[in-house]
């Protein structure tokens, strides 16, 4: 008897947390976010021409390395709907070769400032004052300290996105997700068209949500191929009643509404 009385409570609270699992737009499935970083060139000739292709939307996480031969086409894709994220003026990581500007010499404090004139570059960009954020490198340290909470504080930034591996890369619990720390699949050079695919298919098959940090498409670095890509994105617009396919902040907003 105490066996079935366990039991019983056992189903009971797995039903509970089943009945967690959110329900998003138009009964679709599961939810994948395309972020690309860095305003690189590739992302612009490539990615671009493919995501409008599909009718599909994105969101671009930019640094100060936009200019007067770019700004123009990313204003023109900020009307169409893609989002232009924050991801600082000067991208300051741990020092790395390939890395011009290091964290070392940063305060929480120096970072923030850096973001605010970032979130005003971009305002001139496209007129919109609230924005999400990517922490360059997908480091939240700065100077050995870490910044998320002083980035809290200030309140500059709506949502804010780490990195993480393809299971943590997984979002279900929404509840217990810290809006300045959602977590992402960020992919490695070379991740074939078979590997993304492979990722889409374990977020439908959680029915949450999967945000993928892309670099390179075709060109620059961390770079996918061109024909990757076009998998990827051909299985979404093939999945399209399945999979919503929004921008970062299209998706944060609904998912944290949708789980209060
Ligand atoms: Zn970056």
């Amino acid at each position: 008897m105490k066996t079935l009385v366990i039991f019983f409570f056992l189903f009971i609270l797995q039903t509970g947390l089943q009945a967690q699992q959110l329900i998003w737009p138009n009964n679709k499935k599961a939810v994948i976010v395309l972020t690309y970083d860095d305003a690189l060139l590739s992302q612009l000739k490539v990615a671009v021409p493919q995501l409008e292709a599909a009718h599909l939307k994105a969101t671009f996480f930019l640094t100060g390395d936009i200019n007067g031969e770019t700004i123009g086409k990313w204003r023109a894709l900020g009307k169409k709907g893609f989002e232009m994220g924050n991801h600082t003026l000067f991208h300051p990581c741990l020092s790395t070769d390939d890395n011009p500007v290091h964290s070392e010499g940063y305060t929480p404090y120096s970072i923030i400032r850096e973001i605010e004139v970032m979130n005003h570059f971009l305002y001139a960009l496209d007129g919109k004052t609230l924005r999400t954020y990517a922490y360059p490198c997908t480091e939240t340290t700065v100077g050995g300290k870490d910044y998320v909470d002083t980035l809290r504080k200030y309140g500059l930034i709506k949502y804010a996105r780490v990195g993480g591996d393809v299971n943590e890369a997984v979002i279900k619990d929404f509840k217990h997700l810290d809006p300045l720390q959602i977590p992402s699949y960020g992919l490695e050079d070379n991740t074939t068209g078979d590997q993304l695919i492979g990722f889409v298919k374990k977020v439908q098959q959680s029915g949450g949500m999967g945000i993928i940090m892309l670099h390179g498409i075709g060109g620059d670095y961390i770079t996918i191929s061109a024909a990757a890509h076009q998998q990827l994105i051909t299985y979404l617009e093939n999945n399209r009643d399945q999979i919503w396919v929004p921008t970062f902040m299209q998706a944060m907003d609904y998912a944290f509404k949708a789980s209060k």
